[in-house]
């Protein structure tokens, strides 16, 4: 078994973007900048912007994190998104999710210009990764997919099984493993006898947040599994996937944590400086 070590994959490919930003300052006179904003104080929400912060830092980024009480109206939040999107030495920003009950998630995320959107959750960038264009894409998936192509991992022709099927990881990472030539399934928690579908696949994405949901017996001998999921168990934390008892049958296999997280931070970065190039090409 051979781990997909996102952590040390992450560190090189930040390596590489700080290389990248060295000489976009040398050539436009100012390095790209995220802006992350966050209502209120969920701690998991805090903890992914503290790492947001740090690895803004490593590669050189400018990084700004705005934070928002809990209490602040829909319409609050809305003034803060359309400052941003006209705010010119901001090249990308997030809204970190989940957002309060009392605001409408998809109404935030939709004003947000697509230009800008690092996340790749607003209709635009969702549609453009549907109809296979250039655009931004969702951190997660895109972080998993530069994970595994680190790896010299081969799509064509492979069966992936996807769990999990949310706007943020499982329907992305479904599509850019269908536009890198694989056949994909999605599965979710109305399919029947899940074990029949994850038994066959060669890779196997989960993304539930359902502990120990896949076990070794539903994984067929040499498969690739990336476990996304993040949940805290006794203080500590671990995935989706039974990964000691996993790793015996799996060809290769990430850790959480370890796996997923770090390469999602770093895509988010990755995106950022897409973000700035997109619009300093337009410009310049
Ligand atoms: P979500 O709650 O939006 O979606 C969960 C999905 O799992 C749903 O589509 C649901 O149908 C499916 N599901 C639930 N129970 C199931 C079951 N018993 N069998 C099959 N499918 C089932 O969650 P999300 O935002 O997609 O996140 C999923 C997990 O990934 C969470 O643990 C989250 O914390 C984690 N996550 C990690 C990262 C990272 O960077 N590592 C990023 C995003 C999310």
């Amino acid at each position: 078994m051979n781990l997909l070590n996102g952590r040390k994959t992450a560190r090189l490919l930040e390596e590489n973007l700080k290389v990248r930003v060295e000489e976009l300052k040398e050539k436009y006179g100012r390095v790209p900048k995220l802006v992350v904003v966050i209502v209120g104080n969920n701690p998991a929400s805090l903890s992914y912007v503290r790492s947001k912060e740090k690895a803004s830092r490593r590669v050189g980024i400018n990084g700004e994190t705005i934070r928002l009480d809990e209490h602040t109206t829909q319409a609050e939040l809305l003034e803060v998104v359309y400052r941003l999107n006209c705010d010119l030495e901001v090249d990308g920003f997030i809204v970190q999710l989940p957002l309060p009950k009392h605001i409408d998630e998809n109404i935030i995320l939709n004003a947000i210009d697509s230009k800008k959107d690092v996340d790749g959750l607003s209709l635009l960038n969702a549609g453009k990764l549907m109809n296979r264009q250039k655009g931004l894409v969702p951190a997660t998936p895109k972080g998993i997919m530069m994970l595994l192509e680190h790896y010299n991992v081969e799509f064509r022709g492979k069966y992936a099984v996807v769990v999990g099927r949310s706007n943020i990881v499982g329907c992305p990472m479904a599509k850019l493993l269908t536009n890198a030539d694989a056949t994909v399934t999605i599965a979710h928690r109305y399919t029947t006898d899940l074990a029949y579908f994850t038994k066959q696949a060669d890779i196997l994405v989960v993304a539930t947040g359902v502990v120990n949901l896949i076990t070794k017996e539903m994984v067929k001998k040499g498969a690739i599994v990336v476990d996304v999921g993040i949940n805290r168990v006794n203080g500590k934390i671990v995935g989706d996937v039974d990964f000691e008892n996993v790793k015996e049958v799996a060809s290769m296999i990430t850790p959480v944590p370890g796996g997923v997280g770090p390469m999602t931070i770093s895509a988010l970065i990755h995106n950022v400086v897409e973000a700035f190039l997109e619009s300093h090409e337009k410009t310049v």
